[in-house]
């Protein structure tokens, strides 16, 4: 089956879909995304996802260039056109095509893309085993809140992680302590098993997986605390893990070379990563 895009109000072959070169996101990075998984069709957490994507456009003062109840039909029938069962949804919505200048343009229309593609099945080893993180220091924007195209210091990051081996980086802020990875938010357990995440502040992106976590430990009675950690408490936690619409949840099982705790995935990141599969699942 070939791949089909939907731009700008068209539906498009994929090697066809193009956006123009002055449009904003190209040039400026001046456009937001999202990423949603899809279980057996469905869309998952897919109300969270579109509410994260009006507070961004809000926050950039872009309009969305349809209703929601428009957006979830030209969702569906990507995945369709695409014979999706299990992939993702991508779609971003860029302030549109204007002669480069940085401020707003008067005229511009809102160019919505919205793609979708199957998913290969993740290495089951990551879930297994547990995954490597370095530590590199945050670089990006002070609203990282804002789900931003522009993503070229978290480009970097990811690239970094990759020839160190490891699977993310963990980015640090001036104070020492973590913010996130670089497409995932990062989590400990300490040694009364309290589950501890960075509160969601300027400086990381308010997972939706972050949010279906919270639910399930809320539901199952876990004690958790938002508040920021640094790499030494990480590195002595009793267990660490990281949390996407694209990962799921994988135990980190070292930091910058060095294991956490005895290498191995903790109970807590296993019992929260089944029960999250668990909740994507029954999303289908
Ligand atoms: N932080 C960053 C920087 C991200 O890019 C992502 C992935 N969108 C996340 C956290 C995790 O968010 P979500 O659980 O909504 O995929």
């Amino acid at each position: 089956m070939s791949r089909v895009a939907y731009v700008g109000g068209q539906y498009l072959p994929h090697r066809q879909a193009a956006v123009h070169i002055e449009d904003r996101g190209y040039q400026f990075g001046d456009g937001v995304y999202e990423v949603i998984a899809v279980v057996r069709g469905v869309l998952v957490d897919e109300d969270r996802h579109l509410a994260r994507l009006h507070r961004s456009l809000t926050e950039l003062r872009i309009n969305l260039p349809m209703g929601d109840g428009a957006l979830k039909i030209v969702m569906r029938e990507v995945i369709r056109r695409n014979g999706v069962d299990t992939g993702i949804v991508y779609l971003q919505v860029t302030r549109g095509v204007a002669p480069r200048d940085h401020a707003f343009p008067k005229a511009a229309k809102p160019v919505l893309v919205v793609t979708s593609r199957r998913s290969r099945p993740a290495d089951p080893r990551l879930g297994r085993d547990g995954i490597a993180v370095i530590t590199i220091r945050d670089i990006r924007w002070q609203r990282c809140d804002i789900k931003s195209v522009a993503l070229v210091a978290n480009v970097l990051g990811k690239q970094q992680a990759r020839e160190a081996g490891a699977y993310e980086a963990w980015q640090i802020d001036r104070e020492g302590q973590v913010t996130e990875g670089t497409s995932t938010n990062a989590w400990i357990v300490t040694s009364d098993n309290t589950v501890v995440t960075r509160a969601a502040d300027h400086a990381i992106l308010n997972g939706v997986t972050r949010a279906a976590i919270f639910d399930i430990m809320h539901r199952e009675g876990y004690r958790l605390v938002e508040r920021s950690f640094t790499v030494e408490e990480a590195k002595a936690a009793r267990e660490a893990f990281l949390t996407s619409t694209t990962a799921d949840l994988l135990p980190v099982v070292r930091i910058d070379g060095d294991p956490v705790a005895d290498g191995q995935p903790g109970p807590l990141s296993r019992k929260l990563r089944e029960a999250y599969l668990v909740h994507a699942a029954a999303a289908a």
